[in-house]
C-alpha cells in the first residue's frame, strides 16, 4: 500500500487525528498501518465495524465518541460547565456497563488481600485520637479542597469531588503530574504536624509489607518515603470518583500509594483495567489504611461511586463526609525529565498500554495539553525509563524496541501474544 493509501485508511478511522500527526506516527511504526492503529486505539477507543457503524447512527455527533473516550482517559468523572453539555447518556453507559459485570463485596482484610493479592487492608490504623484529630482539622480545610478542573474536547470540567495536594516542605514549583490540572497551582498545599504524623505511621507499616515482596527495577530501590499527599474530599454520598487509575507521571512506574480513609465509611470499587473482570467492593471505614502495592495502577482502576448505595456508615461528626488521603512518592527526575510534546510542547503524561495483549505494558507519553487548554492534541511518544533516576536523562523514544515494558507474572494473555515488533507486521 502506498504512504497516501495508508494515511487515507488511518484517516478514515481516525477522523479527529491530523494528517500529518497520522504521517508522524505512520513513519514511528515503520509504516505498519496495523500498528499505527493498536497505538491509536490505546488512545481514542477501538475502531471496529461496530463502532464504526454506532458512529454513523450518531451521525451528528462524531465527537461524542471522543469525548467519552478521553473521559476514560483522563479519569474524572466531569461535570461539564459549558451550555453545551454531552449527552448524559455517555457517561450512564458506562456505569450499567461497569454494574453488569460480576460484583463481589470483600469485607475483612483476609477476604480482601487473598482475593486481590496487590492490596493490603488495615482497619483502625492509626491511634484514636491522631485519626480524629486528623479528621477534625480536614473538615475545617473544606475550602482548601478545590475542583479539578480540565477540559474535554473544549468543554471545562470540573471533578464531582475536592482536592488538595499537601506537600512534605516547601510547595514544589513543579506541581503535582506538571500541573495536569488547570487549576493545579490552587491545589498545592503543605503537610501539617498530623499528616506529618500519620505519614510516619503509613511508612513504617508500607515498608515492612515492601521488605517482604521481590522489588522490580523500574520500583523506588530507596526505603519508601511519601513526599506527597493527594487529598480527596467527597462532601456528601452525591459526590463520587469515576473510574481510574492514577497517573504515574509524578510517582513513576510500578508506584506504590497509601490511601488512609477519614470521616464516613463509602465504597471503594475496583477492578481489572482488561478482560472480564469482575467489580470488588471493598467498604473503607474511618481510619482504615488501604495498600495499593507495585502493579496496582498498572493492572487496576478503581473509583468510589456515587450510588445511593455506596454509603456504608455515617460518621458521627463527619456525617456523610468521607476524606482520603493518598500519599505517593514522587521520583526525583522523572518530572525534570519528563518530555515535552513534539506537536504543541505541552508537558506529557506518563500512561501504560493496558487494552490489547500484544501492546499491553508499554509505557508511554501523552500529550496533557488538551485537557489544561482545551486545545486537543494526540503528541504522543514510547516512553524509555532506563535513565530514570538520573538528574538528567531522555525518556522518550519513537522506537518500540526501546520502550520500558511491564507485565504482570500472570498474565499469560500478553506474554505469550505475538511480540510487537513492527517487522512482524505485514500489511
Ligand atoms: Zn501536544
Amino acid at each position: 500500500m502506498e504512504t497516501e493509501q495508508k494515511l487515507d485508511a488511518l484517516q478514515s478511522r481516525f477522523p479527529e487525528v491530523g494528517k500529518d500527526v497520522l504521517l508522524e506516527l505512520l513513519i514511528t511504526f515503520g509504516g505498519s498501518v496495523e500498528q499505527t492503529k493498536l497505538m491509536l486505539e490505546e488512545q481514542f477507543g477501538p475502531r471496529d465495524i461496530k463502532t464504526a457503524v454506532k458512529r454513523e447512527i450518531k451521525g451528528k455527533f462524531p465527537a461524542t465518541k471522543r469525548k467519552a473516550n478521553v473521559e476514560t482517559a483522563a479519569s474524572e468523572s466531569c461535570v461539564v460547565a459549558k451550555k453545551r453539555a454531552f449527552p448524559q447518556k455517555q457517561t450512564s453507559f458506562k456505569v450499567s456497563k461497569a454494574s453488569a459485570n460480576i460484583s463481589t463485596t470483600l469485607y475483612n482484610k483476609e477476604q480482601i488481600e487473598s482475593t486481590v493479592p496487590y492490596l493490603r487492608f488495615y482497619p483502625s490504623f492509626l491511634p484514636d485520637s491522631l485519626a480524629d484529630s486528623l479528621l477534625d482539622e480536614l473538615l475545617s480545610k473544606r475550602a482548601q479542597f478545590k475542583d479539578k478542573m480540565f477540559h474535554i474536547a473544549g468543554n471545562e470540567c470540573h471533578s464531582n469531588h475536592q482536592s488538595a495536594v499537601f506537600y512534605d516542605g516547601d510547595i514544589p514549583e513543579q506541581k503535582y503530574d506538571n500541573g495536569f490540572y488547570k487549576n493545579s497551582k490552587s491545589m498545592a498545599q503543605s503537610f501539617t504536624g498530623n499528616i506529618r504524623t500519620a505519614k510516619f505511621l503509613i511508612e513504617d507499616q508500607a515498608n515492612e509489607v515492601l521488605a517482604t515482596t521481590k522489588k522490580h527495577p523500574l520500583q523506588v530501590q530507596s526505603e519508601w518515603r511519601a513526599s506527597l499527599c493527594v487529598g480527596n474530599y467527597f462532601h456528601t454520598n452525591k459526590n463520587n470518583l469515576d473510574w481510574h487509575s492514577d497517573r504515574l507521571t509524578t510517582i513513576g512506574p510500578l508506584p506504590l500509594i497509601c490511601s488512609l480513609t477519614l470521616g464516613a465509611t463509602r465504597i471503594f470499587r475496583i477492578r481489572k483495567q482488561y478482560g472480564e473482570s469482575p467489580i470488588y467492593n471493598i467498604p473503607l471505614p474511618h481510619n482504615s489504611l488501604l495498600l495499593m502495592l507495585p502493579g496496582t495502577q498498572e493492572e487496576f482502576k478503581h473509583c468510589v461511586p456515587s450510588l445511593g448505595n455506596s454509603l456504608v456508615a455515617r460518621h458521627p461528626r463527619a456525617n456523610e463526609t468521607r476524606i482520603n488521603l493518598t500519599l505517593r512518592m514522587s521520583r526525583a527526575h522523572l518530572q525534570n525529565n519528563t518530555p515535552s510534546c513534539p506537536i504543541c510542547k505541552s508537558a506529557m503524561t506518563l500512561r501504560r498500554m493496558y487494552k490489547k495483549p500484544a501492546s499491553r505494558g508499554y509505557y508511554f507519553w501523552l500529550c496533557n495539553g488538551g485537557y489544561r487548554s482545551g486545545k486537543e492534541c494526540p503528541g504522543f511518544y514510547f516512553a524509555n525509563l532506563s535513565d530514570m533516576e538520573k538528574p538528567r536523562a531522555k525518556l522518550y523514544t519513537r522506537d518500540v524496541k526501546q520502550a520500558t515494558r511491564w507485565l504482570a507474572e500472570d498474565d499469560h494473555e500478553a506474554r505469550t501474544a505475538t511480540e510487537f515488533h513492527m517487522e512482524d507486521v505485514k500489511d
